[in-house]
């Protein structure tokens, strides 16, 4: 087990800022999430983790103790990388006990171990094999059997599965999450697949140009993004995010641009303001007869099959996307008009792309 504290870490390469003054701390048992877009950083943070870069600032702790100086043998984690890298000449069982034989443990015990180990990750049949005469989901389970067996207190992980198949993908994600909760382990796991993040983590650290956007469980960076940036980075569509403004007629805020007119379900009279205002597509929903809401013309409705996405012109230039089950009823040319709950419509900050803090209204408030 294992606690991993980060205090301000900063990595520059050059003129290049990669990873910029970053706080984290992750609790024994967590399952990290390290998420962003290519180049934002991950790997960068997690080899600082690892020891196998030295950070330019900042420090790292592992149960407490600064391991910043530390060689990566000293400090108890294991790394799986994407890339297997087994050793092609060596068998499935002397792959996995290579970290063993190299401590100089007895043969019997590490025998033991490897069998312990390839029952855990269902290996067992394979263990005389060569790595040629596996799928690419077996040498990753290999792949993750020998950081295993030296029964580390966390695991750092870089996309590991980003060379596997996608059916390979879910499954080996499923085995991975089982694996955490088995062994009760620090799981640090980078990857750009918000799949990965949402269905894995116990918590996600959301990174855009080396420093952090959110950290936060699934639910909350989903559901409260707290920039521009975690909103469009999460949800596929992608958040609906178009420049509005803010309101106040007779007493209740509402928000608007060409084409939209929602209420915010807030009684507050405050001068109007410019915002970014973010719905996702599948909290849009096909209104009937009325004045408020979203207007629009339906320009194409994709088939995902149990679901349908229609996008929609609205205004001169706008665009949006609702998401719902199959069918949605709605054809292209169809006009259309689509509300959403004042609880489900995200405000942000046009200079800061910041959440704006004074949406409260409950999501159960009648639109
Ligand atoms: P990806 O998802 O593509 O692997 P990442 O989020 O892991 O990306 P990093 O590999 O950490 O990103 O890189 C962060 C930034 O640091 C990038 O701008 C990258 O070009 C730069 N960088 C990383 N390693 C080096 C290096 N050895 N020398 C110079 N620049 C580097």
């Amino acid at each position: 087990m294992s606690r991993i504290q980060l205090e301000g870490l900063t990595r520059h390469f050059g003129s290049v800022t990669a990873v910029n003054d970053i706080w984290i701390d992750a609790d024994d048992g967590e399952f990290l999430v390290l998420l962003g877009p290519s180049g934002c950083g991950k790997s960068t943070l997690l080899r600082m983790m690892a020891g196998l870069l030295p950070p330019t600032g900042g420090r790292v702790l592992l149960d407490g103790r600064d391991v910043t100086h530390t060689p990566p043998q000293g400090r108890d984690l294991a790394m799986v990388f994407q890339s297997y890298a087994l050793y092609p000449h060596l068998s499935v069982a002397r792959n996995i006990g290579f970290p063993l034989r190299a401590r100089g443990r007895s043969r019997a015990q590490i025998k033991a171990r490897v069998e312990e180990v390839a029952s855990v990750l269902d290996l067992s049949g394979l263990l005389d094999r060569k790595p040629r005469q596996l799928s690419g989901g077996q040498r990753q389970r290999v792949a993750l059997g020998r950081a295993l067996v030296r029964d580390p207190g966390a695991f750092l992980m870089d996309e590991p599965l980003s060379n596997l198949d996608s059916k390979l993908r879910s499954t080996t994600r499923a085995e991975i999450s089982a694996l955490h909760r088995r062994l009760g382990a620090t799981f640090v796991y980078v990857t750009h697949d918000q799949v990965e993040a949402m269905t894995m983590a116990t918590r996600i650290v959301l990174m855009n140009e080396g420093a952090v956007e959110q950290v936060g469980t699934p639910e909350q960076v989903y559901d409260e993004p707290a920039s521009v940036f975690v909103a469009g980075f999460l949800g596929s569509p992608a958040m609906n995010l178009v420049e509005a403004g803010v309101y106040a007629a007779d007493g209740r805020l509402r928000v608007r641009s060409e084409g939209i007119d929602l209420p915010l379900g807030i009684d507050a009279d405050v001068p109007a303001r410019p915002v970014v205002l973010g719905i996702r597509p599948e909290h849009l929903v096909v209104a009937g007869e009325g004045d408020a809401g979203v207007r629009g013309v339906v320009s194409t409705v994709e088939n995902l099959g149990s679901e349908e996405v229609a996008h929609v012109r609205v205004g001169s230039e706008g665009r949006m996307s609702l998401r719902g089950p199959r069918p949605l009823g709605l054809r292209a040319g169809d006009p259309v008009r689509l509300t959403a709950p004042p609880g489900r419509l995200h405000l942000f900050d046009p200079d800061s792309g910041r959440r704006l803090a004074w949406q409260a209204a409950p999501v159960t408030a009648p639109a």
